[in-house]
């Protein structure tokens, strides 16, 4: 058997190195095992959703706002200050029946005497088969800081789908590159915070389609968006709007699927976490977005990552 971590910290975002820092100023010496990047699936992305984040504006400490990427480069280094260690892989596998539990990529195994699991979440998409197909061609994304200002976005109309505060952020940050942005939301109301909504409802280059749910995106014949077909969500009837790029804003998945039959997550496959970030595992904690659906702040799950490595590690020390 290789050697037997302390803790192994499952994730490359707020939470994970948060917990990082932590673990390493109590000497637990952590390896941080960070996703590999995926471009299929922006939330592979190391360094978690704030990596497809343009300004943060309400993270403390930082009254001018600083950029994600920014933002996950200083709690990188800072982590890294007190000798956290990082490698790079895609966990696929875990084995929590017995301890050391153990951690999989491929033929690649960790073994580790407790793990904090912060894996974050990633976008969700319609799931419609034209939606699947055109997504291929580059016209439709769910991530408009890191698509928006391609070339064949640009000076054209481009649709966001979903009324949170993530459509609202993208449709105002696609207005820079965008000669119009059509929101198309289910209901007749918005679902992000008003002074998002307001920046949204008073912008000239944001127009809203209200009760609509897209059935279609148009046209996979021509591999690219050309429009999308919609659904009024009142009156059911179809009608077509013309548009040259879709990006998806209907919110997020965890990232857990890894962890199925090994842990207890609920219905939508979040972790569940009791007394702070215990899981039903005795010494495996979770912290962040895999575990929160009604916060899920970089400052929430910085705080997470806090807790989860204060637990670790007095759950640690109860063992020895
Ligand atoms: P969200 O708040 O869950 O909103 C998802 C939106 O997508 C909702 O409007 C929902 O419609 C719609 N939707 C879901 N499934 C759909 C489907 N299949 N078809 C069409 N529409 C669908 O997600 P979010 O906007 O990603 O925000 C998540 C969290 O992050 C929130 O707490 C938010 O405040 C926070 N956030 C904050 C900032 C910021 O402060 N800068 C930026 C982004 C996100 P319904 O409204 O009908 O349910």
């Amino acid at each position: 058997m290789g050697e037997i971590e302390n803790v192994i910290i499952v994730g490359s975002g707020p939470a994970a190195y948060t917990a990082a820092l932590y673990s390493s100023r109590a000497n637990l010496n952590p390896l941080v095992i960070e996703g590999e990047f995926n471009p299929q699936h922006h939330q592979d992305l190391p360094g978690g959703q704030l990596m497809v984040t343009t300004d943060v504006e309400n993270y403390p400490g930082f009254p001018e706002g600083i950029t994600g990427p920014d933002l996950m480069d200083h709690f990188r280094k800072q982590a890294e200050r007190f000798g956290t260690r990082i490698e790079t892989a895609w966990i696929d596998r875990v084995d929590f029946s017995e301890r050391p539990f153990s951690l999989y990529a491929g033929e690649k195994v960790w073994k580790a005497k407790a793990i904090i699991l912060a894996t974050g979440a990633g976008a969700n998409w319609l799931g419609i088969d034209s939606e699947t197909e055109l997504r291929k061609t580059g016209t439709v994304s769910a991530c408009a800081t890191c698509d928006g200002a391609l070339p064949h976005f640009r000076n054209r109309h481009l649709a966001v789908v979903g009324g949170g505060d993530s459509a609202v952020e993208e449709a105002t940050f696609l207005t820079k590159f965008a000669s119009k942005v059509t929101l198309v939301h289910r209901r007749d109301k918005l679902r992000a915070s008003k002074i998002m909504q307001e920046r949204a409802l008073n912008h000239d280059k944001i127009n809203i389609e209200w009760n609509s749910q897209v059935v279609e995106v148009l046209d996979v014949a021509h591999k690219k968006v050309t429009g999308l077909k919609l659904q009024d969500t009142v009156q059911g009837g179809e009608r077509v709007l013309d548009c040259d790029g879709l990006f998806l804003a209907i919110g997020h998945t965890p990232n857990t699927s890894f962890l199925k039959d090994q842990i207890n997550l609920d219905d939508a496959g979040y972790v569940v976490v009791d007394r702070g970030t215990y899981t039903n595992i005795e010494g495996v904690f979770a912290a962040g977005d895999c575990v929160d659906h009604t916060y899920r702040q970089a400052i929430t799950a910085a705080g997470m990552g806090c807790m989860a490595a204060i637990d670790t590690e007095r759950w640690l020390e109860a063992q020895e």
